[in-house]
């Protein structure tokens, strides 16, 4: 164990046009306890010394056992009425990682893309084959009822007639995210990152985002970050966001909160892209930059400090 190293664990819940007074106080009160279950979770693992990839994973399950986030159970519908669900996971040690996407059925895609790190010889396996892959470890899978959520069907009835796809989370089109993710630094100064969505709703053509792509959506290096990111995806795979704060950090030098400021306020809107990220650094230390009204946050670090929030 490091001398005075600092632990730390952040989560998001999906970044969009979150605007005060749109929610009730009941709804509220329900994402806040979600959020408050996944960060208590994550940090009583790392408080117990547990290694920061077995923290995100645990943050990320209690986030898809949630049908307020569309990850997991509660995840949006695609154009044909199902779910199809991505999720990566990374490990900031020696760079391993592992992803899933358009997989159908899986409780916990986040716990298969950890698998597929593991136990599959490769990083990222898609459809029918990650399916495949998860039946031959024992997988829990559901039955489609059990992604269902009313909210989330009503969402994909208002635009399944039409061409449009929507990110989830808000009223305006086009600025809807509700992907989940965690990031941690463990008491080892080990990093790591894990990120889990059922995309956009009304998607088709097999649609992936940047949740389970390495770089886009994901990534963690302990010599400098672990980001998890929520928004318009098209927008930070084109960006390569996660990845960008990283380099900023290991090629210009710049802080974590520097790094990611620049990545959400400065190139990913000149291109047309918003949403958020979460990062860690190996210090411990915490960033939640987002352009949009709002992001389901929380962090908590062994320094003492702790938030939930939604709004800016
Ligand atoms: N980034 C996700 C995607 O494009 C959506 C989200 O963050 O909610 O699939």
């Amino acid at each position: 164990m490091k001398q005075n190293q600092k632990y730390s664990v952040a989560i998001h819940g999906g970044a969009g046009t979150l605007l005060r007074g749109q929610m009730t106080a009941e709804k509220e009160k329900a994402y806040r306890t979600s959020l408050e279950n996944a960060l208590e979770k994550a940090y009583q693992l790392l408080d117990a010394g547990a290694p920061a990839i077995d923290a995100v994973e645990a943050a990320v399950k209690v986030l898809e056992d949630s049908p307020l986030f569309n990850a997991g159970k509660g995840s949006v519908f695609t154009a044909e009425g199902t779910h199809e669900m991505d999720a990566a996971i990374m490990e900031g040690k020696d760079l391993h990682a592992g992803a899933v996407t358009l997989v159908k059925g899986i409780k916990n895609p986040i716990s298969l893309a950890r698998d597929v790190m593991e136990k599959s010889g490769h990083v990222f396996l898609a459809g029918e084959g990650a399916l495949n892959f998860a039946r031959s470890l024992g997988h829990v899978f559901e039955e489609e009822r059990y992604f269902y959520d009313e909210f989330r069907h009503k969402q994909w009835l208002e635009i399944k007639d039409s061409n449009n796809f929507q990110l989830d989370h808000s009223n305006a089109k086009d600025s809807k995210f509700g992907t989940v993710g965690a990031v941690a630094c463990d008491r080892e100064g080990n990093v790591a990152a894990a990120t889990s969505t059922g995309g956009m709703t009304n998607k088709k053509f097999g649609r992936v985002g940047d949740s389970p792509i390495i770089g886009a959506g994901n990534y963690a290096n302990n010599h400098t970050c672990a980001v998890s990111c929520t928004g318009s995806g098209e927008y930070f795979i084109r960006g390569v966001v996660a990845y960008d704060v990283s380099a900023l950090m290991e090629y210009k030098g710049l802080s974590l909160e520097a790094a990611a400021n620049e990545v959400i306020h400065g190139r990913l809107p000149k291109i047309g892209g918003d949403g958020g990220l979460i990062a860690v650094d190996a210090e411990g230390n915490v960033a939640l930059p987002f352009n949009t009204e709002g992001m389901y946050r929380a962090y908590r670090t062994s320094g003492g400090s702790k938030d939930i929030a939604i709004y800016s």
